[in-house]
């Protein structure tokens, strides 16, 4: 048996007021000219970060130079306009960087830590730049160095803080403002201490060499200091506004006191816009209310596989996805046809849908039956994974979007109630190349469930993936390949009937009114029924030793696994739990393990399934939703059963055996109780239990399977 993997995240899309990022107006500073006044540099954060950008004093030839991923700042031209010194916050250590005009060969210029407004002197000699004396500190220090790193030489009195540095139009000194390091007054209002302080400053001039230091007045250095902000022939003045709806970069013509904007205060084109072009346009893929995808495929089962690390093949015959986006409704619809040996006769169609928050179910030509919460939620997060509906929701009012780069990759963030989806971007087209969230797995804890989006074609204008590869970290759950794809044609009816809206949702995992079942089926030897969460029955099985009492199996979760083991210890009081056996490794009948370590009990499970206990069951953390062994750190002990292992004590021997030829597991152990004649498997093929008792020559009268009540042997 299995159940679905299930996550308890709904999707609450059109809810939280906060506002996308994309809409914050972008910011420009720092204009600066290049010599020949046909260039201006200048800052802005209209893609990111801010980045250094360049664009003609006739508003031509926009172009950014450094990546919107890293703060970059201030630039200012070499006098022989070759290149551009600017301050660089790249790797988490903001120091000067040169690079050519058009933005090639950045380089660190050395010994310029935390540096920032670089200027070059007029000879192109000297650089001339701030810095503070560590991170966030008030302390400003002026310095001097040559383009090469050397020459590093601080300028004026190192116990004050030394401010506003600037080149005098020839040259030969530098200008600054000198500001007292002074403590705020008790009882000072910061106003004043401001007041205070701006009386104390004054303005110097100094050599670049540290000698003729002399105060000047603010009038003598606004006339001897240079002005960036206008043209080396004086005939033009750059300014920026950061303002709503004039942001820009603007230059005035000094003689006609004419102004023109030269880079536009548009809106700055973001990754989103950037993806819903290129999948055909924004306006194009907001229209789209519903879709329907088909194909064929495969789906893949690694909780259910011959042995740990393998995988189970289904060819899908045929799969259909409807999505009703506007009336939140979803259905898929699938024929498998397994590749592995199965109960299930081939081929089988499942159907699953969605309708709001009720999750629906058919199974072949079964009843609809209602699904657990999390499972619906699980299926209303499908329409984020495709990337219409994820644009869709990231352009929805409301939405909480946030872009940022890792390298060369744009990603854009959707929060989503208490989930996020993470897009990644193609750098070269634009397109999706992933949609990735993490999730809670109750065997595997923290997973990236994801999907890979290729083989893009253009279905009447809108650019759709025909490839959907899913998987859950390294394992592949499905490989869609789509012959059709349709936009806006009647999906029928993906609604849940009225009975099934009526229903309840199965119990999930992890709620409380955890009642347990006790049925004595032998001396000293209990069935314990724990809470059903996935529709199907499991039973634990406590076997009463001399010492403690054994346990078999601990299925499901940690919820039921805990419960169970509580209602144990209380049928023999005083009695300790000893250890858990585990008959084999598919996740329903192992998603207790965790919680049995977690409550200190050494695991007997077959040798070939050791390497997963230990390396995947035990070592995977549980951060999202934290189990019991995530609270409660314990060492693993485990051991390993090869072809036979047999307790005894003084009041029963229990023996554990290999079962050969299974094609349900190859790894599977079945418990024999000699005394009581008692054969105890999970999910075993009856003419391979049949097999086994034959070959290992046991004497059964009852066979205990942990899905059913117990019944006499040998099985109908
Ligand atoms: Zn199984």
């Amino acid at each position: 048996m299995r159940h679905l993997t299930s996550t308890a995240c709904l999707l609450a899309l059109s809810a939280g007021a906060a506002e996308s990022q994309a809409s914050r107006p972008p910011a420009y500073y720092n204009p600066a000219w290049a010599p020949d006044a046909s260039t201006i540099a200048f800052e802005s954060n209209r893609e990111g970060k801010f980045a250094i950008y360049t664009v003609g004093r006739d508003g031509s030839g926009l172009r950014r130079l450094t990546t919107p991923d890293a703060d970059a700042e201030q630039p200012s031209w070499s006098p022989d306009g070759h290149r551009i010194v600017f301050s660089w916050d790249k790797n988490g250590l903001r120091q000067l960087y040169l690079m050519n005009r058009d933005g090639t060969d950045p380089r660190p210029i050395p010994n310029t830590p935390l540096g920032f407004y670089a200027t070059f002197s007029p000879d192109g000699k000297t650089i001339l730049f701030g810095a503070q004396d560590k991170p966030r500190s008030p302390h400003y220090r002026i310095l001097v160095v040559r383009p090469d790193g050397s020459g590093l030489r601080e300028l004026g009195d190192s116990a004050k803080s030394n401010e506003g540095p600037r080149w005098s139009r020839d040259g030969k000194h530098v200008i600054y403002t000198e500001v007292p390091l002074l403590e705020r007054l008790p009882n000072e209002a910061p106003k004043d201490f401001v007041k205070r302080r701006d009386a104390q400053q004054r303005t110097f001039s100094i050599a670049p060499d540290n000698t003729e230091k002399q105060p000047i007045s603010q009038d003598e250095a606004h006339r001897l200091a240079s002005d960036p902000e206008l043209s080396s022939d004086g005939k033009w003045r750059a300014f920026t506004s950061g303002h709503a709806d004039s942001a820009g970069v603007f230059v005035t013509d000094v003689m006609l006191h004419q102004t023109r904007r030269v880079v536009a205060a548009a809106q700055p084109p973001t990754a989103l816009d950037d993806v819903a072009k290129a999948m055909g346009g924004k306006e194009h893929v907001l229209a789209v209310r519903t879709l329907i995808v088909e194909g064929t495929g495969e789906r893949l089962f690694f909780d259910q596989a011959l042995s740990p690390y393998a995988k189970t093949n289904n060819t899908l015959t045929a799969f259909r996805r409807s999505y009703d986006f506007a009336n939140r409704r979803l259905l898929q619809d699938e024929t498998r046809e397994s590749r592995y040996v199965t109960p299930m006769p081939p081929p089988l169609r499942v159907r699953g849908g969605v309708d709001g928050d009720v999750g629906y179910l058919v199974v072949g030509d079964g009843p609809m039956t209602r699904t657990s919460a999390a499972v619906a939620a699980d299926r209303s997060a499908e329409f984020v994974y495709h990337p219409i509906g994820f644009v869709r929701a990231a352009y929805s009012p409301g939405a909480r979007v946030t872009e940022t780069i890792d390298g060369s990759t744009r990603r854009i963030r959707l929060d989503a109630g208490t989930t996020s989806f993470t897009m990644d971007l193609d750098s070269r087209t634009s397109l999706p190349t992933r949609i990735s969230r993490v999730v809670d797995h109750v065997m595997l804890g923290d997973v990236t469930l994801e999907v890979e989006l290729s083989e893009w074609r253009d279905v009447a204008g809108l650019i759709v993936p025909m490839r959907i590869v899913q998987r859950e970290d390294r394992w592949v759950l499905s490989d869609l390949r789509l012959t059709s794809v349709r936009a806006n044609e009647d999906p029928g009816n993906l609604a849940a009937t009225d009975s099934v809206r009526a229903s309840n949702p199965v119990v999930q995992a992890g709620e409380p009114a955890l009642a347990v079942n006790v049925q004595e089926i032998a001396r000293g030897v209990w069935l314990l029924s724990g809470p059903q969460f996935n529709g199907g029955v499991y039973y634990t099985v406590a076997v009463e030793q001399s010492e403690s009492i054994l346990l078999v199996e601990a299925p499901e979760n940690d919820a039921r696994t805990l419960a169970v083991i509580a209602k144990a210890r209380e049928l023999r009081p005083g009695k300790p739990i000893g250890q858990l056996v585990n008959t084999h490794h598919h996740f329903d009948h192992a998603g207790g393990v965790r919680a049995a370590i977690s409550e200190g009990l050494p695991i007997l499970t077959h040798d070939a399934n050791a390497d997963f206990m230990e390396n995947v069951v035990y070592r995977r953390r549980h951060t999202i939703r934290p189990d019991a062994l995530e609270r409660n750190p314990k060492p693993l002990k485990l051991i390993a059963v090869r072809d036979k292992l047999v307790l005894r004590d003084s009041i029963r021997t229990v023996e554990l055996y290999e079962a050969t030829g299974s094609q349900h597991s190859a790894s599977i152990l079945l418990v024999y109780l000699p005394a009581e004649r008692m054969l105890i498997h999970a999910d075993l093929e009856t003419p391979v239990l049949v097999e086994n008792v034959e070959r290992l020559g046991l004497r059964v009268g009852t066979l205990v399977g942990l899905h059913e009540v117990p019944g006499p042997w040998p099985p109908r």
